[in-house]
């Protein structure tokens, strides 16, 4: 079995302002007791996560959930490219034209020719470089977050909160959140690993 997460991407948390805003959901996480305040071996990786508090099941909605769960909040603060898990990415769009590019061959492979001027985008934001290319159809140059990936296969952001193995997070909750980052617009992503 895989690991499922879900999660919450500010897109227009700046850098400067990101370590604030994920102290201020944090605390409400805690206080609220969605989560516990004692970090602890409870997501996927090395990192140390929030585990489920002792109200963190009314957020979510376990009906289709069998057995007990558990799993942990990872709060990513810094510069992240977030992802939908498995699989390619399968076409990208230019925010000014509205342009595609395909990233699948006819086999329903990756493109390499294609992929690779993007490959560079994606780990340059990982590695915190500014990759700016220009769009293949109208030529205007691109910031790397500005590209719009089909199923927003990538998000590229300074804050995100990934909630790992949580059953379905209710929308309320999700709301909830999303009201404590300043106004900003989310992306919410789920996927496996
Ligand atoms: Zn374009």
């Amino acid at each position: 079995m895989g690991d499922w997460f879900q999660t919450i991407v500010d897109v227009e948390a700046s850098p400067e302002e990101a370590g604030a805003l994920a102290e201020g959901v944090r605390s409400w996480l805690v206080s609220s007791g969605v989560v516990s305040a004692e970090r602890t071996h409870c997501i996927l990786g090395a990192e140390l996560g929030h585990p489920s508090g002792p109200r963190a099941g009314e957020v979510v909605d376990a009906s289709g959930w069998s057995g007990p769960w558990q799993g942990g909040l990872e709060i990513n603060v810094g510069r992240t490219v977030f992802d939908g898990g498995q699989g390619d990415p399968t076409a990208v769009s230019c925010p000014h034209c509205s342009a595609t590019v395909e990233l699948m061959d006819d086999d329903f492979q990756l493109d390499r020719q294609a992929w690779e001027p993007f490959r560079d985008v994606v780990h340059g934001w990982d590695e915190g470089r500014d990759v700016v290319i220009p769009c293949p159809s109208c030529g205007r140059p691109v910031e790397p977050a500005g590209w719009r990936w089909d199923d927003d296969y990538f998000v590229f952001g300074h804050l995100g909160f990934r909630f790992w193995n949580w059953p379905p997070l209710r929308t309320g909750f999700v709301a909830g959140l999303t009201a404590r980052l300043a106004g900003h617009r989310v992306v919410f992503l789920d996927g496996k690993l």
